[in-house]
């Protein structure tokens, strides 16, 4: 469908962007460069967001045309370390050099500067921030209405980029089912930092638990399907224990956190309704974060860059829906299928000791890290690379045959 009024070449080019975070900086930026009259409301910034703060190669690869990680506070992660704390194992992957493309495979970034940096680039491109919070959206066949702390506003196309809790999500769609949802809990550890993450593979809630460094702190988490029956205190008790028992902390100030993150089926990926005729939806709010990684940002910006391209090319939606589908559901489809079998302790016990014993295996792995290894292909590279006993077991235990 086009959407008449929203063209970007036309006077009457007039986007509303609910939410400055990554998706909603990202689409501003990509318009206000090609003309377009946008206006972002947000009224959070500077802020934190309780997040891992791990972006990939491929994310700053997509917005290295207007991002220096020397804008924010960021630490370049060198290495992996594996652990199996109750069997006091660890592997290490190295992450620089392993990968196909050239650049930083991982950093990981204070969200209240990498977003701030962001939200400048938009702003330097010609994009309006209204630091007022949006606290209703109608969409009619002329346009969007936002009522807003600030007023009421009008747009002729509306983003809705305003994260797991969205609101334009609830008014245009629906809100995320407690089962397309996870919550994910954690501290801050202050005055710690490492140019290293470390992650721990869990089966039970099935996950991982990561301490992802950042310049002055660590960001300690875990996380867990929202409809698994696990509360965000049993998982803050649990990684409580965990930092007591591997000491990551150093004894450093924690500040406590929890926030959902969309982890959707591959049922609901495989029908994702993400646009209407004067909207659309986009990051978080879409539910585009990889259900085993949990990683968002990438997808995040790269679904900003997509709607933006859709609306400069004209306004065809269905142009957007079907690039997500096909550069991101199809993909995150897969992760879906495999997380059962991902997280399953057979697999994790095969993994600790592949991870131990393979160079070739920790060179995926270091690849997934960095988001350069795509889940279509990583059964093939899997058996590729592992010695053969090795590979059958755990292509076989994570039941990779069926993606
Ligand atoms: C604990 C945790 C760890 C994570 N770790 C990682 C990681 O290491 N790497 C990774 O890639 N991803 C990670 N993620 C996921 C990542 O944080 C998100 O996928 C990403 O932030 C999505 O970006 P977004 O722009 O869609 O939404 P957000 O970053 O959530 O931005 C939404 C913005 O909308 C604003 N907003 C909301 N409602 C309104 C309103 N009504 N009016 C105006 N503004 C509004 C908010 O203030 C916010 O600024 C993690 C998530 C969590 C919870």
């Amino acid at each position: 469908m086009r959407v008449c009024g929203v063209r970007v070449c036309g006077v009457h080019t007039d986007v509303a962007i609910v939410g400055a975070g990554p998706a909603g900086a990202r689409a501003a930026y990509v318009l206000a460069r090609h003309g377009a009259r946008v206006t972002l409301f947000d009224r959070s910034h500077p802020r934190e967001k309780p997040c891992g703060g791990g972006v990939t190669g491929r994310a700053l690869a997509l917005v290295a045309d207007t991002f220096d990680a020397a804008d924010c506070a960021a630490s370049v992660i060198r290495s992996a370390r594996f652990i199996d704390s109750r069997r006091g194992q660890s592997a290490f992957v190295l992450l620089d050099g392993h990968g196909a493309s050239a650049g930083s495979a991982l950093l990981v970034a204070s969200r209240a500067t990498f977003d701030a940096a962001l939200l400048a680039a938009a702003e330097r491109a010609g994009a309006v921030l209204d630091r007022s919070r949006v606290v209703n959206v109608t969409v009619e066949a002329s346009g969007a209405c936002l009522e807003t702390t600030g007023g009421r506003r009008r747009a002729a196309f509306v983003i809705g980029a305003d994260g797991a809790n969205s609101l334009v999500r609830r008014r245009v769609e629906t809100a995320f089912r407690r089962d397309q949802l996870s919550i994910a809990t954690g501290f801050f550890a202050h005055g710690v930092t490492s140019d290293e993450i470390v992650i721990e593979l869990t089966s039970d809630p099935p996950g991982y638990i990561w301490s992802f460094p950042r310049p002055d702190h660590l960001a300690v988490g875990i996380c867990a399907q929202a409809d698994a029956g696990v509360t965000a205190e049993a998982l803050r008790s649990r990684i409580a224990a965990w930092i007591t028992a591997t000491g990551i902390a150093g004894g450093g100030r924690l500040d406590p956190y929890s926030w959902p993150i969309p982890s959707l089926s591959a049922r609901d990926f495989d029908s994702l309704d993400l646009t209407g005729p004067r909207w659309g939806l986009v990051g978080d709010a879409a539910g585009l974060v990889d259900p085993i990684t949990r990683e968002g940002i990438y997808f995040a910006l790269a679904s900003g860059q997509w709607i933006a391209d859709a609306l400069i090319a004209g306004g065809s939606m269905s142009v957007y829906g079907s690039r997500v589908r096909d550069e991101a559901g199809s993909e995150l489809g897969r992760a879906a299928r495999l997380k059962a079998g991902f997280f399953r302790p057979a697999f994790i016990g095969l993994m600790m000791r592949a991870l131990q014993q393979s160079a070739g295996i920790r060179a995926v792995m270091a690849d997934l890290v960095a988001g350069r290894q795509p889940y279509a292909t990583l059964k093939w590279r899997l058996a590729k690379t592992l010695e053969v006993g090795l590979a059958w077991r755990a292509l076989r235990s994570v039941r990779l045959k069926s993606v």
